[in-house]
């Protein structure tokens, strides 16, 4: 394997891997390196979703770049199976958190995102309504254009490549050291030794660690864990079962077949590592599941957690370093990173390419002010 290439992108999860795809649809003869320190790409964060795609999620600043996204995921380039399945995003109400909806509707408005009310009667005659009880069967909200997404078609999809145009993917290749010499990157890994002249940093949890590696400051990412626990419950959920979230953002739930997907919607401080779940969150998610409905959780049959990053501001962050030359910034995609990887991906394409985006990148530069 030669180991010379124009781009090298540290980190082959979903961002790094969107933004190599991005780079061989824009420019095919390019020579990029998908460098991974784990065995298999998507270990870390990108195989821990929830394999969700919410218009509204990450609030009215990412909404231009999930809604950038759309096209790409209702009809997919070749190469690619069907991406998504649709299931509606419904928000409910507990007695707790009274005109909790008013300030969702509120976020939606401002990031003009449909939706549509539902009253007591149209919740109860909903999917979900016979799994409420009572005092949280009011009303609700729900935005109908949402899906699951088939996490692992889109990151394979975006691995395989454009046209017989594909990355060169090194695995079990942590980068250990990083060194610029007569502008081009000497990038140390496990593996053996790269050289690169622009070099992405992709590394989701560790991109300030790279960074730190680079010679660059880091952004002030924070990873956030999140949990999500699989239950067998009876009744087992409807098939056509909405993803259902509270208001109050103390649980989420959406059905995989006979089972049920449950999060507590946490965001715990935490350190780049691979991270397990907490048996009190998971514990305290399945009680707060029990106050809010009528089933019966019959066993906790599995669970994992996943870090999610933010910058300080809880925008991505795409672009050149300001500072350091050659270093393009890939970071920061928090819980949205699956939903908008295919307008990210092309947004970084043409910010590294200088090529058009295909929106505006101002609001996610990499060299914004961050506290
Ligand atoms: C529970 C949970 C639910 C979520 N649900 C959704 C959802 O429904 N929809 C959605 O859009 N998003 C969701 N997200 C967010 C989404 O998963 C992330 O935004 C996305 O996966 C981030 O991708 P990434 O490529 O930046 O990070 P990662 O997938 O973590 O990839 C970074 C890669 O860099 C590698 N790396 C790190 N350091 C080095 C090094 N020194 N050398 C070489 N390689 C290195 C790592 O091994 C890793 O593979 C969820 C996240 C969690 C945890």
């Amino acid at each position: 394997m030669s180991q010379d290439f124009d781009i090298a992108i540290i980190g082959a999860g979903i961002a790094g891997a969107s933004t190599a795809w991005a780079l061989l649809e824009a420019s095919p003869n390019l020579r990029v390196v998908l460098i991974e320190m784990e065995e298999r790409p998507g270990y870390h964060t990108t195989g821990r979703s929830a394999a969700i795609f919410i218009e509204s999620y990450g609030g009215p600043a990412i909404v231009p770049l999930s809604r950038a996204s759309r096209a790409f995921f209702g009809a997919p380039p070749a190469g690619f199976p069907p991406l998504l399945h649709h299931r509606p995003s419904l928000i409910i109400e507990g007695p707790d958190d009274a005109g909790g909806l008013e300030r969702v509707a509120a976020e939606y408005d401002e990031g003009g995102v449909a939706y549509d009310w539902l009253d007591a009667a149209a919740l109860a005659a909903s999917p979900v309504g016979p799994m409420l009880k009572a005092e949280w069967r009011g009303r609700g909200l729900i935005e109908p254009d949402c899906h699951d997404i088939d996490v692992a078609a889109l990151h394979q999809g975006f691995l395989r490549g454009v046209d017989g145009a594909k990355p060169t993917l090194v695995t079990n290749a942590e980068v250990t050291a990083i060194e610029r010499r007569a502008g081009v990157w000497q990038i140390s890994t496990r593996a053996g030794d790269l050289r690169a002249p622009i070099m992405v940093n992709a590394a989701g949890a560790w991109c300030d660690g790279v960074a730190t590696l680079a010679g660059a400051a880091g952004k002030g990412l924070m990873p956030l864990r999140r949990t999500m626990a699989v239950l067998r419950i009876d009744p087992a959920p409807p098939a056509d079962l909405p993803t259902v979230m509270s208001s109050d953002g103390s649980f989420y739930f959406k059905p995989d077949g006979e089972r049920l997907w449950l999060s507590p919607h946490d965001e715990i401080p935490d350190v780049p590592h691979d991270v397990r779940p907490d048996e009190m969150d998971l514990a305290v998610v399945i009680d707060r599941f029990e106050q809010a409905t009528t089933v019966q959780v019959k066993r906790l049959e599995s669970s994992w957690a996943g870090l999610r990053t933010f910058a300080p501001d809880r925008l991505p962050v795409f672009g050149f370093d300001a500072a350091v030359d050659g270093l393009f910034w890939c970071a920061g995609q928090g819980g949205f990173g699956i939903q908008t990887s295919p307008a990210a991906g092309r947004l970084c394409a043409a910010l590294l390419l200088g090529g058009n985006p295909p929106l505006d990148p101002k609001p996610y530069c990499a060299n914004r002010p961050l506290a």
